[in-house]
């Protein structure tokens, strides 16, 4: 198997939220020399410095400063977070039998049918009482073992359910993770079994933002293993090619030889609920970063990050879909995207996505020189589609760039499927630099 899509399937069984994507990301960035950066802190930088900066433990950017602030920046942006289902706070309910269910909110848009009669389990994030009010602990929470299901109501009890059967998220999708002995325990299971998994006192839990996740571990399948199977491919395929690109791009850069540009890898939360949080696309926390970098340049000016800015380029990376081979209708009737076929560009007339004529060419420019095939997605003109970073982050930032991702199928489900070639063919051509 080729390491990078064994490193996929590791990286994708380490992060089964936003939070232990952002910390994969992280401790893969440390083993390569990069250092965590804080927004408190005053910047020092210099050409080659290869930096960090984790935001409210969802969101991470990294980057290697360039020897040019006028070269700009070559910017690739993926998000942490994936549709599913957040335990809500109290939520403990007691059923007939003792069975103890849980509370859940749904967090995006999951295809909820996807989630029944699975071994899940809970990860996310604790935050512990700190030193002050102000300054709480986080640890993150990943518990191995199935602890929970989302059981389906046998057939017999309604025969019509493959004709159709509507959910409701509130009554259909609870999890149950325990037979009581006693009703009475049902009382702070959920902040007793967090303490008893981190090794804290109960006391000291403030609070939690955790989620439901499939523990099956992602896997390749096919005659010749050429798909991949896992939850979250949508977006992490991508988060994990861009820190393989990046890391990849540093290969035999040392003092001497560092870039002009600055690269930048940009991780993004909340992508799924629209980014408008402080840690989504729409906050000015990118913007923040380059502002940070450029003026750490001897002798920079106010003009230095809008001329860096004007300089740039940025590759919106997430997912597109592949043409399905149950609903060939459903594609556009002239662009077919193939699972295995390269990334897909996309473009839509309504400028959902950044790309237009020009960045596109720039973009097919890349993959020609990289040698990879490039596809083009567009919608049926019947089904409008999703919306995606790209258009976000230029409300904030003034950047030419493109939408892309590797197609795969079934978007949103617990399990997506994905190509091995298209992610291997997308490290290759993320940070290359083309020719002048
Ligand atoms: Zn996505």
């Amino acid at each position: 198997m080729n390491p990078h899509t064994s490193d996929l399937l590791s990286f994708l069984d380490a992060s089964p939220c936003n939070f232990l994507a952002v910390e994969s990301l992280r401790k893969r960035l440390e083993a390569k020399g990069f250092s965590e950066l804080s927004m408190a802190d005053a910047w020092n930088l210099a050409p080659g410095d290869r930096r960090y900066v984790v935001k409210n433990h969802s969101a991470i950017f990294a980057f290697v400063v360039g020897s040019d602030p006028l070269a700009g920046f070559r910017i690739i942006s993926a998000h942490s977070d994936s549709p599913g289902f957040r335990i809500k706070p109290n939520a403990e309910m007691v059923c007939a039998g003792n069975v103890l269910k849980l509370n859940t909110e749904v967090y995006g848009g999951p295809i909820l049918y996807t989630w029944f009669d699975r071994p899940l389990s809970l990860c996310g994030r604790v935050i512990l009482r700190g030193k002050s009010p102000l300054k709480p602990q986080t640890r993150l929470l990943k518990i191995d073992r199935p602890l929970l299901t989302i059981p389906h109501l046998a057939i017999h009890y309604n025969r019509s359910v493959n004709e159709g059967n509507p959910l409701s998220k509130q009554r259909d999708m609870l999890p149950v993770i325990a037979i009581l002995a006693e009703a009475s325990e049902a009382k702070g299971f959920m902040t007793n079994l967090v303490a008893r998994e981190l090794g804290v006192n109960v006391s000291d839990i403030l609070d939690y933002d955790l989620t439901l996740y499939d523990v099956t571990p992602a896997c390749r399948f096919g005659i010749n293993e050429e798909f991949i199977s896992s939850g979250r491919i949508d977006d992490l395929m991508m988060a994990h090619a861009a820190e393989e690109a990046l890391v990849a791009s540093l290969d035999g850069e040392n003092g001497a030889a560092v870039c002009p540009a600055t690269r930048v890898m940009a991780i993004f939360d909340n992508e799924e609920t629209g980014s408008g949080t402080k840690q989504g696309a729409a906050s000015p926390i990118l913007r923040s970063i380059l502002e940070r970098i450029c003026a750490s340049y001897p002798g920079a000016g106010e003009e230095t990050v809008l001329r860096a800015i004007a300089e740039s380029f940025m590759v919106s990376a997430d997912n597109g879909h592949a043409i399905h081979p149950n609903y060939e209708a459903k594609q556009d009737p002239t662009n077919h995207p193939m699972l295995g076929g390269g990334p897909v560009v996309k473009i839509n007339a309504n400028c959902k996505y950044m790309t237009d004529a020009s960045s596109a060419a720039v973009f097919r420019s890349i993959c020609e020189e990289a040698g990879v095939e490039v596809q083009t997605f567009v919608n049926h003109s019947d089904t409008p589609g999703g919306s995606t970073l790209g258009n976000i982050l230029t409300s904030q930032i003034d950047l030419e760039g493109v939408d892309m991702g590797a197609p795969q199928w079934a978007m949103h489900s617990c399990r997506e499927t994905a190509a091995v070639a298209d992610h291997l063919s997308t490290i290759c051509l993320l940070y290359t630099s083309p020719s002048p």
